[in-house]
């Protein structure tokens, strides 16, 4: 007789980010609030990722930043 099983297997759909997806966000230097970059990365991969200098435009002044990856906060993805 075939082995049961008692759960049902967990399913998740594929289309779905991965639960370590994180927002990269900055801090404006001006408001010293945190600014969405708007890039996501997999938490994971976040240690091997080789980020050359960005520019952001910043929701909460206006101005344009410019960030390396030393300036990343990493902060949940909604
Ligand atoms: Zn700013």
């Amino acid at each position: 007789m075939a082995t049961r099983f008692f759960f049902d297997p967990p399913r998740r759909p594929k289309s779905k980010p991965g639960p370590n997806l994180k927002s990269l966000l900055v801090r404006c230097p001006s408001t010293s609030k945190l600014t969405d970059t708007g890039r996501t990365i997999e938490a994971n991969l976040w240690p091997m990722a080789k980020l050359k200098t960005q520019k952001v435009t910043c929701a909460h002044c206006g101005g344009v930043h410019t960030w390396t990856k030393k300036d990343v906060i990493l902060g949940r993805y909604q």
